[in-house]
């Protein structure tokens, strides 16, 4: 088949059928021309058309070590030909063991027993309910409320849009979510200081009746990469100790060497009580989470059956994911996967400081992995001066998807020096095209 029918027929059969996430459907179907993606290899992406592209985000954040990973793709072939799948209820089996062990020794200390899900909401969805039931039956049972940054994002299932702090995420589902309070981002304009303050009063005054505090460390991802300072981490940690209420760390997006430490808790020297890990975690293969818990969580559901955790996703330490994932973390150590990174931060951090001279730029900012800029303009998730820049990079061969008004990049992490470069040389060039094709 030439390639132009079969572009034409995957096209036609995905605006039939195919609803897609985070997308306006009216206006997808009538003007967008998607990218037909066939073959992903590296850190780039191949279309039904022979065309190469940059891939500026790894696929959503997930592959940090680029597509296709040979290792990876072999510990793949290797477990498929033994088991795909089996219940991990009362069924012990060697990759999610190795793989336990293995998380156990590179998570921030005191971090002790793994509890498998599918993705990051679920990694996320089940720390939540640990640290509720943990309350529940240890004594402290009025503690059910949660706290999270304004423009937190931490998934997609319900218990999650609770924590979730973009508005228009949260918006169609307000009347039903999960008691939650939101306190200042301290990637906002506000010091971050000041934004502990707000913190540190909601949890003195509340701590009877909260479970936990939740935060993506260092990085609010999907609210359009806002960096913060680690301190704010040490006086969070701190502030959560001095109440004993939890500390729950969502490393979905942070964790794996992404922000130029293996966890974005490691800047702080910091441990949270509950850890959440995804994306990265299989090395952006197969959808796999872990939440780890501290032996004191872990004990206060020991005793009686009734305390225990009745939670489990049909595909809960899936075989298949954990042989990769266990890989992944091979590949950390032997390919020093996280050293790697800090020249390559540093050519990030360099571009995007130059790029603030840009017109129509607002600001930039950066951190291991990610670079990010703002563009003027209207704010906001529906903001769509981004989208501009995304048109004239695509056609420059790079994919990048805007969060908005932001425009950034968060690579694989094994992109080499030239290909960043290129990348970086897109952005720039795409956001100097969109702002001579009118304001952005
Ligand atoms: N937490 C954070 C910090 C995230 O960035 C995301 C996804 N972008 C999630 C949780 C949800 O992960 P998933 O899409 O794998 O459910």
């Amino acid at each position: 088949m030439s390639p132009q029918p079969r572009r034409d027929r995957i096209v036609a059969l995905d605006k039939r059928h195919v609803w897609h996430p985070y997308t306006p459907m009216q206006q997808y179907i009538a003007e967008t021309d998607p990218l037909v993606i066939e073959r992903a290899e590296g850190v780039y992406l191949y279309d039904v058309d022979g065309r190469c592209y940059l891939d500026a985000n790894a696929s959503w954040w997930t592959s940090s070590l680029g597509h296709r990973h040979p290792r990876l793709v072999a510990a793949l072939k290797r477990q498929a030909d033994e088991m795909c799948h089996v219940a991990l209820a009362g069924i012990a089996h060697e990759p999610a063991s190795e793989l336990a062990e293995a998380l156990v020794r590179v998570v921030p200390a005191g971090l002790t027993h793994v509890f498998y899900s599918d993705d990051g909401s679920t990694a996320v969805e089940v720390a939540m309910k640990l640290a509720l039931q943990y309350w529940a039956q240890n004594g402290r049972p009025a503690r059910q409320r949660f706290v999270s940054l304004e423009g937190a994002f931490h998934g997609e299932t319900l218990g999650v849009t609770a924590l979730g702090g973009v508005e228009v995420f949260r918006r169609p589902f307000a009347g039903v979510l999960l008691d939650c309070v939101h306190v200042p981002s301290p990637g906002d304009a506000v010091a971050y200081e000041q934004a502990f303050d707000a913190l540190a009063k909601v949890v003195r005054e509340g701590a009877d009746e909260i479970a936990a505090v939740v935060l993506e460390p260092l990085v609010q991802g999907a609210a359009g990469m806002r960096i913060y300072p680690a301190e704010y981490l040490r006086l969070v940690r701190q502030l959560c100790d001095a109440h004993d209420v939890f500390f729950i760390a969502d490393e979905v997006f942070t964790g794996y060497g992404r922000t130029g430490r293996m966890w974005a808790c490691d800047h702080a020297g910091v441990s949270p009580d509950l850890l959440c890990t995804a994306k990265g975690f299989s090395g952006g293969m197969l959808p796999m989470a872990a939440t780890l818990a501290t032996e004191r969580i872990f004990q206060g559901f020991l005793g009686a059956p009734e305390r225990a955790f009745y939670y489990g996703h049909s595909f809960c330490g899936n075989p298949l994911g954990a042989a990769v994932a266990r890989e992944v973390l091979r590949i950390y150590e032997d390919e020093k996967i996280v050293e790697q990174v800090q020249p390559k931060a540093e050519i990030i951090r360099r571009a995007f400081e130059e790029m603030a001279g840009l017109p129509g730029v607002a600001r930039t900012r950066s951190l291991g992995m990610i670079g990010a800029l703002d563009l003027e303009g209207d704010a906001g998730y529906l903001a769509g001066a981004g989208w501009r820049v995304y048109a004239a990079a695509r056609e420059m061969g790079v994919y990048l998807r805007p969060l908005g008004n932001v425009v950034y990049v968060a690579p694989g992490l094994v992109i080499g020096e030239k290909e960043l470069q290129e990348l970086l040389d897109a952005v720039a060039q795409g956001v100097k095209q969109a702002s001579e094709a009118g304001s952005p």
